[in-house]
């Protein structure tokens, strides 16, 4: 897929790209099959999220069992179901991945991001969907700190909270060129790969996520004071001083210094608490 070959689209089927929605289409052959080969797609059954004008779907599709897609744009999904519909594998749907009520079979999901959204998409598909691998391309920055480490100054909730659910890999950096409209940043191709979930009741998970969301809502807190008095949870200054005992954890430690293992010792601890 070039840029000609969009703009032809574009031009024949009556589209407009819109910012909004993130709309930047992979134009680059050489990162296009760089995504089939390290994305291994052969007989898989795969999700892809935003698949646009389908810059990756044809060789996904050509390589699946199965190749569901899923677009917020009646426009690019009316083109897409034009274009596959002789395709019994291929199965393109219209409408919003926040708002879907999709089954968990696939084993890949793989995504370019829309920059507004890039962050609750990937939360849903770490909740809600059990596929071993996510492929995803984000902008540079986000990706470093999807990937950053406690004590980094970009560590926060969005690290912490990935890394419960996935070990996560960059691959390679795309730049502005490979899009078009060109975005002004550069992206990063991240692999997620899902790890198993620490903990095994949903309402203790829900827990974890409101200590994470607790500890980070003021950044450059210390973690007692960021838990006790966060407008997510009701703790008293009492109750943290406890839990963090418990869990050896000081309390004038910044929340930018604590690991996933610490945020998991403090949720069991708020979940023996009782909150
Ligand atoms: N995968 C294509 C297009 C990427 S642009 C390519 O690489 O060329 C991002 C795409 O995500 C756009 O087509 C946009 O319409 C779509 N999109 C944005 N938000 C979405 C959502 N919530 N659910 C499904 N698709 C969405």
């Amino acid at each position: 897929m070039n840029k000609n070959e969009i703009l032809k689209i574009i031009k024949t089927y009556g589209l407009a790209p819109n910012k909004k929605l993130g709309q930047n289409f992979l134009i680059d052959d050489t990162i296009i099959q760089k995504i089939i080969d390290v994305s291994q797609p052969d007989k898989k059954i795969i999700l892809e999220i935003g698949p646009g004008l389908g810059s990756i779907a044809d060789p996904l599709a050509a390589k699946a069992f199965l190749y569901s897609a899923i677009e917020i744009d009646s426009g690019f999904a009316r083109y897409l179901q034009d274009v596959f519909k002789s395709f019994e594998s291929v199965n393109i749907i219209h409408g919003d991945f926040l708002k879907c009520n999709l089954e968990d079979k696939f084993d890949i999901i793989i995504s370019n991001l829309p920059y507004n959204s890039a962050s609750e998409i990937l939360f849903r598909i770490a909740k809600d969907f059990s596929a071993g691998a996510i492929f995803v391309m984000v902008q540079k920055e986000m990706g470093e700190r999807i990937m950053s480490q406690p004590g980094s100054k970009i560590y926060g909730a969005l690290a912490v909270t990935l890394s419960y659910y996935f070990n996560s890999k960059r691959l390679f950096y795309i730049s502005g060129e490979s899009f078009y409209p060109k975005p002004d940043v550069k992206s990063s191709f991240l692999k997620l790969t899902r790890k198993e979930r620490y903990f095994k009741h949903r309402d203790h998970e829900d827990v974890f996520h409101l200590v994470v969301k607790s500890a980070f809502w003021g950044r450059r807190k210390t973690i007692l004071k960021s838990l006790s008095e966060s407008p997510h949870m009701e703790l008293d200054r009492d109750r943290v001083k406890k839990i963090l005992d418990l869990s050896e954890i000081k309390h004038d430690v910044r929340s930018e210094m604590l690991s996933l293992e610490e945020y998991i010792k403090l949720t069991e601890g708020v979940v023996g608490a009782k909150i």
